[in-house]
């Protein structure tokens, strides 16, 4: 088994030079799917994997715009469209200087399992651009955002690829990006979404990802009879994931003691409840990065500069920031200060060896494409509500992601189950959103 999965990787890398988070994400898929496959006659021998880890078609295009002193400038803008076995291409935009084409397919590669576990009819793909918002102003902003659309229009539309936000691409950017794309398409419809409640938004939709992740959670514990009353909660970030995640955590009785930034974290011993939540807002819109600023408003809080919050000794520990922010020295601290459950709300948070760690160990342990698929589900309800023209209430929009968050944990179980009851979820996570894709793949031949 070993041989064929080094096979793979082989010709995977060879095709892909240069792109390590693209290759970091097919490999943990393919650790635990190129096993079921062999033992599946349906699957094997199909060239499935190979099929599944080529992009379906992958755009590159100039964003040149004008900022405000005038002076042109140019940045790359991306779009990979990666799957549309299950329906269209559907995942965000991010707008952030590491942006690349091997960081955009690792995402868009996540992408399509994350939504084929929703059960929602969406394909998976990915775009942004290497702009860095940090500083820039408004105007800037939306001249951007007019330019990366003039040209990414051509490639998406309702029923072919909807794109949402990610890093850097918050409600103000999806309304300029909806802007331009009406004004030069000359139609109204659900071709992005996240969008602003007044012109076809849904309800929850900024709080999805983090709740469904605290509900993912909530459904790991139960599975060793615990639950989150009452246990201490180490997150990272203060973006709109962080966010959500601490209002749930708060509501359901636990208790966040950290946020950070790329300038270090802060623990604050009091928990981080109330109007220390919608502080968090105002810290993401001072557009500075800094979580510094939540020690200097809460003199509960410590900031400790450049370092991770993972040292802390806590039950819960869920990463909300970026790719690869949890390495294996971080796992093996939160193991051996006791951490029950690490769930993933950031795309690929932990390393490889991170990930090994936990397993091992035995922690419970949530993959972003399982955990944090709360996000994308709320935007396929958005779609639907768009299709069907109507605005759900919050609670029927919740009601939805909690079943379709609770549905995502059983699939995980149902193929993540190991002998003495342990549940994996990777291998739960990846091959459960891989059967739905390859069946679908299948039918369509080749
Ligand atoms: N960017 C989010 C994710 O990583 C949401 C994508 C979407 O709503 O399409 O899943």
């Amino acid at each position: 088994m070993e041989q064929k999965i080094n096979d793979f990787m082989a010709h995977v890398e060879a095709k892909n030079p240069n792109e390590p988070e693209f290759i970091q994400a097919v490999r943990e898929f393919a650790e635990t799917v190129i096993p079921f496959i062999s033992e599946q006659k349906k699957y094997d021998g199909k060239n499935l994997l190979l099929r599944i880890a080529e992009p379906e078609r992958s755009i590159i295009f100039r964003v040149p715009w004008v900022d405000d002193k005038g002076e042109i400038q140019v940045n790359r803008g991306f779009r990979i469209q990666m799957n549309s076995a299950i329906g269209p291409y559907k995942g965000g935009i991010r707008f952030h200087h590491t942006v690349n084409l091997s960081v955009l397919k690792f995402l868009a590669f996540e992408q399509v399992f994350k939504n084929s576990l929703t059960t929602l009819p969406m394909g998976g793909g990915k775009g942004g651009s290497d702009f860095d918002p940090q500083g820039k102003s408004d105007a800037e902003i939306m001249r951007f955002c007019q330019s990366f659309m003039t040209e990414l229009c051509r490639h998406i539309g309702p029923d072919l690829d909807v794109p949402a936000g990610d890093i850097g691409v918050g409600a103000r950017e999806i309304g300029y990006l909806f802007g331009q794309y009406k004004r030069i398409r000359n139609e109204f419809t659900g071709v992005l979404t996240g969008k602003g409640l007044a012109y076809g938004g849904s309800l929850i939709r900024p709080e999805a990802t983090g709740y469904g992740v605290v509900y993912f959670t909530e459904q790991m514990l139960k599975t060793i009879g615990e639950e989150i009353k009452g246990k201490t909660v180490a997150i990272s970030g203060f973006g709109n994931v962080a966010w959500g995640v601490a209002l749930k955590i708060n509501e359901l009785g636990g208790k966040l003691v950290t946020i950070s930034g790329p300038d270090g974290y802060i623990y604050d011993e009091e928990g981080i409840s109330g109007e220390k939540i919608e502080f968090m807002l105002e810290m993401r819109n001072s557009g500075t990065n800094r979580a510094e600023m939540y020690a200097e408003r809460y003199p509960s809080a410590k900031f400790f500069k450049g370092k991770s919050p993972w040292e802390v000794k806590v039950d819960i520990a869920i990463p909300c920031a970026t790719q690869n922010e949890l390495n294996e020295q971080d796992a093996i601290q939160l193991i051996n200060n006791g951490v029950m459950c690490v769930t993933e709300a950031a795309n690929m948070p932990s390393t490889l060896d991170a990930i090994k760690q936990f397993l091992n160990a035995k922690v419970l342990f949530a993959p972003g494409k399982a955990a944090n698929a709360g996000g994308v589900a709320a935007s396929g309800l958005e779609m639907t509500q768009n299709s069907i023209r109507l605005n759900w209430t919050s609670e029927e929009v919740d009601l939805r992601l909690k079943d379709i968050m609770v549905g995502i944990h059983s699939q995980c179980k149902q193929y993540g189950k190991e002998e003495d009851g342990y549940v994996n979820y990777v291998k739960g996570a990846n091959i459960a959103g891989f059967v739905k894709v390859a069946d679908a793949m299948l039918a369509q031949g080749v």
